[in-house]
């Protein structure tokens, strides 16, 4: 239609979409540009500045009114500045108009209604808040200005709008049309209906509300009123629930069917809300028409079977489940006769299969007691409610004795020395020995031949005669008056030949170890590592990742395992809290890291990695790797617990709370976690106070080793910025630059973290952008100390912050170093002056190096700070040395 054009429109509050064809008298152009996000848009334009008298309309169709009172009306668009046009004569306008016209039905022409103030109705001149100063009908400069008005009473089936232009230079870019009503609610016991506000804004519309069902008036008249921006207010009157029925609260979009329901059974008699009678129970996930409850009796006839040092228990369920179907069972188990004729609760050695709490079938198998003891064992019935009852639950007791039973495996055996023809061996005692031990039978062999048997009284044994060069195999095992226990596990060694070296000559022995060495060396110069050090292997260097998981990674089973709450989101799933309780152990406490289901296989691999990674350590300040859960779902990996989770965090809540030698406790460690880490060539490339993980007792683990994302582009995580995914600030300048990732890179993060420390977590480099962190580090700029930072740590960061990476600490020194200030607190009293109090610049490392210029102008000149030369002089800052004294006023 010429002259005509569609424009979309989103109805706020009822959210429909409309169609709006808009009509104008030709001055108003249909144009096509961009919104300030570069977003492609049609906005109608009008720009006849130079001649006088405009008067240009533009016209919506025709909109239904649809019951509403008050119409409002937002509107996007965007004018230009008169006093950036050059010659523009003063009947420039930087205002349009609005108009509306009511109408019965949709009769508008081209020519009616005319095109003047009356017959339409004005609604107001509108200006923009913010103008742009440049022409731009390409749109590149733009500033959008959004203004909302509102008209009524609007009493006929539907209106129009007209915006009239008279000289400006304008686009209009969006218009809105909307209404506001009061939703369909159920408050106070009662049902209001939708409601639409009143024709002024200040209007208040009554609502009559109506009883829900089961529900009677208390005060009447039951009212609302919807106010003008479509909320309710001024509730009077409510409707409460019969006696007999409770409210049934539903939310979200279900509150519109809330209603009174009746009371279960149980329930206190003449009680207005329901209220469970005396010793009977609801838990909040009970369903509502569910009776209320009460505790189970004890179980009934429970029957033992001895054998040795285990026990069979089985029992029948309660007579009275108390009403519910969520019956369990609890083992007390109590140790009596230990000499003193009380009964004491068993230890943790005890073994309950399935297991001791909650058993949902009615039997349990005990392992693990002691010897010729008594015990007692109770067997609880518990349900849902158990706990909400003020007396502890029912039970039946058994009493056993067990029997004589021999002592259990000898589990560890280990070679103490050995010599040509001898070795002696050593193993700890049975876990349970059920007597006293008389003595330990060893019995060994070559392989292939008949045993020898050895007695030994300790658990010691020196045996001798063996021959040279044969392998051996030893297995001992303990016996007390009950008999032999069972062998341990075989223990091979092969006993060693002489070497022709230690026949030969002193001297020509000496020549040659040492040719050995040097060629060793020569050959493979990765084994200058120190005698003893075991060295890292990468888990994707094996052909199959699951055989490095197999290999570093112990296996454990997932009954072993019990989750207790999420505490945090890892990369690949969930990281729970929870108990780990390996056979033969104590229960700890552990950190679970899931996988999370709809994995593939290639995430399954790096989700493991980190596991093969960690099992390969063992210090105190790295974090421990109890195992992996790899043959049920989910995939999990255990380690330690730390109470305080990572470090940025904690310290960030802690803000000012460490005295700075417990702050340099927390470095020490971390270094001493990395020197391990470097000693096994290991580079770890992510070394952050988020990295790092603190425990109740303030000892800081080095954690997160997963490859993963250095592996892949993943820009969605901004602390790591795009391209293979570096974290920049804390990252040493030449493996940002060429991916050169050693021991010394992690030394410069190590300096980022110490600053992290220093400033209870406080951002590195601020806001400033990733690129101005690398620009400012090119140039020679570092951190500055942070608040109250002792200057010999931020020395020591300085030092961590070298740019040849051979000049930089190693941690070895870094542990040295922080030593010597733990055992000297003195050296840490002094502090930077200026760093008390003002947050500093980065500190540029190039000012005290005024030697290379003889003028401040010269220096001005080569910092490209030319243009100050004047200010400079005027304010006598002509030498070098009222430059350097410079404050930051
Ligand atoms: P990660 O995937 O290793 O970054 O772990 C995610 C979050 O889980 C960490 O930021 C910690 O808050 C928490 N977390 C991870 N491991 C442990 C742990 N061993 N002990 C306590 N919290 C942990």
């Amino acid at each position: 239609v010429s002259g005509c054009f569609m424009f979309v429109f989103l109805r706020h509050v009822i959210k429909n979409i409309y169609l709006l064809f808009f009509c104008a008298l030709p001055q108003w152009e249909e144009v096509s540009g961009y919104d300030e996000h570069m977003n492609t848009i049609r906005t109608y334009q009008v720009c006849n500045v130079f001649d006088s008298n405009q008067n240009n309309w533009v016209r919506t169709k025709y909109i239904r009114r649809r019951g509403a009172q008050r119409i409002h009306v937002e509107m996007k668009f965007s004018v230009r500045d008169c006093s950036s046009i050059p010659n523009v004569p003063g009947s420039c306008k930087e205002t349009f108009n609005l108009y509306y016209y009511e109408s019965d039905s949709d009769t508008a022409t081209r020519t009616s209604p005319a095109w003047m103030e009356n017959p339409w109705i004005k609604v107001d001149t509108i200006a923009a808040d913010e103008s742009f100063s440049q022409v731009d009908l390409g749109g590149r400069v733009m500033k959008i200005n959004t203004e909302v008005r509102s008209f009524g009473p609007v009493s006929k089936n539907g209106f129009y709008l007209a915006f009239q232009d008279y000289g400006g230079c304008m686009s209009l870019i969006a218009v809105r049309v909307f209404y506001r009503k009061c939703p369909r609610i159920i408050t106070n016991g009662a049902l209001f209906q939708e409601t639409l506000s009143g024709a002024e804004s200040t209007s208040l519309v009554a609502a009559r509300g109506v009883c829900i069902p089961n529900a009677e008036e208390v005060d009447v008249p039951i009212k609302l009123y919807c106010n003008g921006d479509g909320e309710w207010m001024v509730p009077i009157g409510r409707c409460m629930c019969k006696a007999g029925n409770e409210p049934a609260e539903r939310s979200g979009e279900a509150a519109l069917h809330s209603n009174c329901a009746c009371c279960p059974s149980n329930w206190l008699e003449g009680a207005i809300n329901c209220i469970c009678r005396n010793g009977y129970y609801r838990t909040d996930s009970d369903p509502l028409q569910m009776p209320c409850t009460t505790v189970p009796s004890a179980p009934q006839t429970v029957i033992s079977s001895v054998n040795e040092t285990s026990v069979m228990l089985e029992w029948m369920p309660p007579r009275d489940s108390g009403g519910r179907e969520d019956v369990v069972y609890n083992i007390i188990c109590k140790s009596c006769g230990g000499g003193r004729g009380g009964c004491t609760r068993c230890g943790d050695n005890v073994q309950f299969l399935p297991r001791q709490l909650g058993l949902t079938k009615s039997r349990v198998y005990i392992s693990d007691l002691l010897a010729h003891t008594q015990y007692t064992f109770e067997v609880q019935a518990v349900n849902g409610v158990s706990d909400q009852s003020p007396y502890s639950p029912q039970y039946a007791s058994v009493n056993i004795t067990t029997n004589q039973a021999a002592p259990s495996t000898v589990s560890i055996m280990h070679q103490v020395s050995r010599t040509v023809d001898s070795i002696t061996l050593s193993w700890s005692q049975p876990d349970q020995p059920n007597g006293v031990i008389l003595d330990y039978e060893l019995q060994y062999y070559e392989k292939v031949l008949k045993p020898f048997k050895y007695i030994s009284q300790t658990n010691t044994a020196v045996i001798r005669g063996l021959k040279s060069g044969s392998i051996y195999v030893f297995q001992v095992r303990a016996r007390t008056v009950a008999g032999f226990g069972r062998y341990s596990e075989e223990y091979n060694t092969s006993i060693q030949e002489k070497l022709p070296l230690i026949i030969g000559s002193a001297a020509a022995g000496l020549v040659f170890l040492i040719a050995l060495v040097v060629i060793i060396i020569w050959l493979f110069p990765i084994f200058q590592v120190s005698p003893g050090m075991k060295i890292y292997i990468d888990p994707f260097t094996y052909e199959d990742p699951n055989e490095a998981v197999r290999e570093f990674a112990k296996e454990i089973d997932i009954s072993c395992v019990k989750i207790e709450q999420v505490i945090g989101a890892g990369e690949f799933g969930e990281v729970c809290s929870g108990n780990l309780k390996l056979p033969g152990k104590r229960e700890m406490f552990v950190a679970i890291k899931t996988l999370k289901s709809g994995y593939t296989e290639k995430q399954r691999r790096d989700f493991l990695s980190e596991a093969s990674i960690m099992g390969q350590f063992d210090h105190p300040n790295v974090i421990h790797l109890e195992g992996v859960v790899t043959k049920s779902s989910p995939v999990m990996i255990i380690t330690e617990f730390m109470e305080n989770g990572s470090l940025d965090t904690f310290l960030r809540q802690n803000d000012g709370q460490f005295t700075v030698i417990q702050l340099v406790g927390m470095l020490r460690g971390i270094a001493s976690g990395m020197k391990y880490l470097a000693d096994m060539n290991y580079v770890h490339r992510d070394l952050a106070a988020r990295n790092i993980l603190v425990n109740s007792n303030l000892v800081c683990k080095v954690s997160d080793f997963g490859l993963s994302r250095f592996l892949e582009d993943d820009t969605s995580d901004p602390t790591y910025t795009s391209g293979g995914k570096i974290p920049i600030r804390w990252t040493a300048p030449e493996a940002i630059q060429y991916r050169k990732f050693t021991s010394a890179s992690d030394v410069w993060s190590y300096g980022i973290v110490m600053w992290e420390v220093m400033s209870y977590g406080e951002r590195p480099y601020w806001d400033m952008t990733n690129q101005d962190v690398i620009n400012a580090i090119e140039q020679d700029y570092r951190l500055p100390p942070p608040m109250d930072c002792p200057n010999a740590l931020h020395q020591l960061m300085l030092d961590c912050w070298q740019k040849d990476r051979n000049n930089r600490p190693k941690f070895s020194q870094i542990v040295n170093n922080l030593d010597k200030m733990i055992r000297n607190p003195n050296t840490l009293k002094a502090m930077t002056p200026l760093s008390s109090g003002v947050h500093l610049p980065l500190l540029d490392r190039s000012i005290p190096d005024f030697s290379t210029f003889s003028t401040v102008d010269e220096w001005l000149d080569a910092i490209k700070m030319g243009q100050y030369k004047e200010n400079f002089a005027n304010s006598d800052f002509s030498t070098f040395d009222v430059v350097s004294q410079m404050t930051m006023e």
